[in-house]
């Protein structure tokens, strides 16, 4: 049972960091998650995911995983080495090569660190071909690192070298069966973003060196975003900038003085139809009843998953408290017994150590409670970590203890709000909480 007991003051956390003066940091979440002990900057482009950080990302890849799993997608790996051969058959190598990183292995044999996998997914699916069309729409995904050598990495996790990402492939029959593919995994996307509560919008995207005929972007909206959305607000028009000829600001689907809103975003997800463009490169077909055999359409669709992780504090936290989304907080609840003077201070101790097992054996809050036992720390002083860590519930633990039966008062960090309750009210009010 001791085991499962989190004590703060044996948690990587809590270093006391502050922003030098003068640094460079230029975003919110960047400052709150280097100086709060989550993310470590290491080089140029590339971080140290702490403890919380990586707790927190574990979630998000559960739920990505979740939501893709709940659309029929088959998890896979492919391997970050993508010969360069590949790469130059679907005649990309030439076009990306100031983005790739490439090195070559000692038989002098050339490959890329994959940014993206349209190469060797399609290579694979060529092996198999050709497929009974009653197994399509297969959807392949997978959670990986990626590479990109970028020219300017910043914002910590926002812009990176190395970076955690979902990519999925589908292959269908057919035209219109890979558009309806196309479109149940945008929902899926929305309803990923819905379930992390973060302000999100879809938009018309561009297509660029992946290719295809129709794509959207998934952006969060913050003004650190890099790229520039326009929305319409007569009609449904909503658009990466980039598409916009001229740099035009006036609605291109209504009359001449519909003037668009603009608004900057984080580019958390991207949705590509892209027909039989790899394909027909790789022979990935399929047999189908009347036609014979037949190439397979195609889509791919990325999600930035550390990116996203970043771009969620950036959005949803203030200028010196963090704010996760809820579900993927790096732990749920934060213990604190009050300082209190010897056989007090004991007391808070001892019964936050019970309150904390009690917790721990429920189904939804195993191994998700913390106990701030630096109790030689004032609780205001333990409180306002907690409130800067966001944890999303904090359970105070003093003098309202001796009443019968014992009080105990949790905060709902997001609110801000305090409730009174004894052990079996707050249990009750606790196996609400979604985790996972
Ligand atoms: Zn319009």
């Amino acid at each position: 049972m001791s085991n499962s007991r989190r004590f703060v003051s044996k948690l990587f956390q809590n270093f006391g960091r502050v922003e030098p003066e003068g640094s460079s940091q230029t975003c919110q979440s960047q400052i709150l998650m280097q100086y709060n002990d989550i993310v470590e900057s290491c080089h140029s482009g590339c971080y140290v995911m702490l403890p919380f950080g990586q707790r927190a990302l574990d979630k998000l890849v559960r739920v990505v995983d979740e939501e893709m799993q709940a659309i029929g997608g088959q998890k896979i790996s492919l391997p970050t080495l993508a010969p360069a051969k590949l790469w130059k058959k679907s005649e990309r190598w030439d076009d990306a090569l100031n983005e790739l990183f490439t090195l070559k292995d000692r038989h002098n044999v050339q490959y890329c660190l994959g940014p993206t996998h349209e190469e060797l997914v399609t290579n694979l699916m060529a092996m198999y071909s050709p497929i009974s069309e009653k197994r399509l729409p297969i959807k392949f995904y997978q959670i990986t690192r990626k590479f990109r050598d970028e020219m300017k990495p910043k914002h910590l996790l926002l812009r990176g070298r190395e970076f955690e990402m979902k990519d999925m492939y589908s292959f269908d029959a057919s035209e219109s069966e890979a558009r309806e593919t196309y479109d149940i995994v945008c929902e899926s996307y929305s309803r990923l973003f819905s379930r992390l509560e973060l302000p999100f919008a879809k938009v018309e995207g561009a297509t660029g060196n992946i290719g295809g005929s129709i794509s959207h972007e998934f952006h969060l909206m913050s003004s650190v975003g890099e790229d520039k959305l326009l929305f319409c607000e007569k009609c449904s028009f909503r658009s990466n900038s980039e598409l916009v000829k001229d740099q035009s600001t006036v609605c291109p689907t209504c009359d001449a003085d519909c003037q668009l809103r603009t608004s900057p975003g984080i580019e958390i997800g991207h949705t590509f139809l892209l027909g039989t463009k790899y394909s027909s490169v790789f022979k990935s077909t399929c047999m189908k009843s009347d036609r014979g055999i037949d190439l397979t359409h195609m889509g791919c669709y990325g999600i930035g998953v550390s990116r996203l992780l970043q771009g969620s504090v950036e959005v949803l936290s203030s200028e010196n408290k963090i704010r996760w989304p809820r579900l993927i907080a790096p732990y749920q609840i934060c213990i604190l017994p009050h300082k209190g003077i010897k056989a007090a201070a004991e007391q808070y101790l001892a019964t936050s150590l019970t309150l904390s097992d009690a917790l721990n054996v429920m189904p939804n809050l195993k191994h998700e409670v913390v106990i701030d036992d630096r109790q030689q720390i004032s609780l205001g002083k333990r409180l306002f970590d907690a409130k800067r860590l966001g944890y999303p519930y904090i359970i105070v633990v003093g003098k309202r203890i001796q009443e019968n039966p014992p009080i105990f008062e949790i905060i709902e960090t997001s609110t801000n709000e305090s409730h009174f309750l004894s052990i079996d009210s707050l249990k009750d009010f606790l196996s609400t909480v979604e985790t996972i």
